[in-house]
C-alpha cells in the first residue's frame, strides 16, 4: 500500500493540475487517520496532509476562483474572510 501511495506521489508532481485548478481545494475525510482535511485538489488522487495517505474520501470542492467570482458579482468582499476561515477551520481542526 505504501509503495502505490509513493507511486501517486510521482504521478501527481509529474502530472500537475491545470492552471484554472490550482486554487482548488478538497475536502477529504482520511480513512486511515480520521483526519479531515482541506487539501490542493488532483484529479488523480487526494493526499492526506496528516499521515500522507491517500485512503481518503472527497467531502467537498472547494474552489477559490469560483468562491472570488461569487463575492466580486455580489459586491460581498467583505463577507469573504468568512469563507475563507470556513476552510482555515477545517484544515487546523482536523488534522
Ligand atoms: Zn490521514
Amino acid at each position: 500500500m505504501e509503495t502505490r501511495f509513493r507511486n501517486l506521489d510521482l504521478l501527481i508532481q509529474t502530472q500537475p493540475m491545470p492552471v484554472e485548478f490550482r486554487n482548488t481545494k478538497a475536502v477529504i475525510l482520511c480513512n486511515d487517520c480520521s483526519g479531515k482535511c482541506t487539501v490542493p485538489y488532483h484529479w488523480l488522487a487526494l493526499k492526506c496532509i496528516a499521515c500522507l495517505s491517500y485512503n481518503t474520501v472527497k467531502l467537498q470542492i472547494v474552489d477559490r476562483n469560483l468562491e472570488a467570482m461569487a463575492a466580486a458579482s455580489s459586491g460581498m468582499q467583505d463577507s469573504q474572510p468568512d469563507a475563507l476561515g470556513y476552510g482555515n477551520d477545517i484544515g487546523g481542526g482536523g488534522c
